[in-house]
C-alpha cells in the first residue's frame, strides 16, 4: 500500500472533497472527512467551513481522544469527530472515514424504505450489506452511538434522515464506496418510479454474496 506523508494527505482531502462537491453528495458545509496520520494522530476536516472553499491548511491534527493537536486560529475539528472516532478505533483495519449527505440514499430513509441491496450485483459485490443506522441529532454523541454496532463488520452505512458514513484504506476507497451506494440508490429511485422493482433471485443473491465476501475478505 501506498504511505502518504501529511502533505500528500491534506491535498487529498481536498481533491475528494471537491468530487464529492462537485457530485452533489454534499452541499454547503456539509460533510466531513477524516484520514489516518499514524498510529496515534487523525486529520479531520474543520467544522463549519464552506467545502469548495476549503484549503489544505484547514484540516486540523487531532489525536484518537479528539484533542486538537494541529489546527489553525478559529478552526475546530467537525462536529461529527466522535462519529469518526468511534470507526477509527474500532476499525484498525481502515486510515479514511467520509460522512456524506447523498440526497436519493437518504431519501430511501425518509421514505422509510431499506437500502436497496437486493437489486444490483455490484452492490453485494462491492458493498456487502448496507445497514440503515437508527437517527441521530447530528453533532451529539448519538450519531457516534447510532453507528456503534455497524462499524466493524461493515464499510458503508446509511444513517437515517441524514446520509451516509463510508470507510476505506485510503480516502478514495472511501469516496468508491460512496459513489456506489448513491447509484444504487439512485438507480432504484428510478425503477421504483416506473414500477414495482424486482430483485435478483435468491439463488443469485446467495452466489453474490459469496463472490462479494471473497473479495472484500
Ligand atoms: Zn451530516
Amino acid at each position: 500500500m501506498t504511505v502518504f506523508n501529511e502533505y500528500q494527505l491534506r491535498q487529498e482531502i481536498i481533491r475528494v472533497t471537491r468530487i464529492v462537491a462537485n457530485q452533489g453528495l454534499i452541499r454547503s458545509s456539509d460533510g466531513n472527512l477524516s484520514v489516518r496520520l499514524d498510529e496515534n494522530r487523525i486529520l479531520m476536516t474543520p467544522s463549519g467551513l464552506y467545502k469548495m472553499s476549503m484549503e489544505p491548511d484547514d484540516p486540523i491534527v487531532v489525536n484518537e481522544q479528539g484533542e486538537v493537536l494541529i489546527g489553525k486560529p478559529g478552526l475546530k475539528p467537525t462536529s461529527e469527530i466522535n462519529m469518526h472516532l468511534e470507526a477509527f478505533r474500532q476499525r484498525p483495519d481502515i486510515n479514511a472515514v467520509l460522512h456524506a449527505h447523498p440526497p436519493y440514499a437518504t431519501a430511501l430513509t425518509i421514505a422509510g424504505l431499506p437500502f436497496p441491496t437486493d437489486y444490483l450485483p455490484e452492490v453485494l459485490i462491492a458493498l456487502g450489506d448496507v445497514p440503515v443506522a437508527n437517527y441521530g441529532t447530528p453533532g451529539t454523541p448519538a450519531l457516534a452511538e447510532s453507528i456503534q454496532k455497524f462499524i466493524k463488520d461493515h464499510n458503508a452505512i446509511i444513517l437515517s434522515h441524514h446520509g451516509s458514513l463510508t470507510v476505506g484504506e485510503t480516502l478514495e476507497e472511501a469516496l468508491i464506496g460512496l459513489e456506489r451506494l448513491e447509484h444504487a440508490a439512485y438507480t432504484y429511485s428510478l425503477a421504483h418510479n416506473l414500477s414495482q422493482p424486482v430483485p435478483l433471485s435468491e439463488e443469485e443473491l446467495t452466489h453474490l454474496r459469496e463472490v462479494g465476501e471473497r473479495i472484500r475478505g
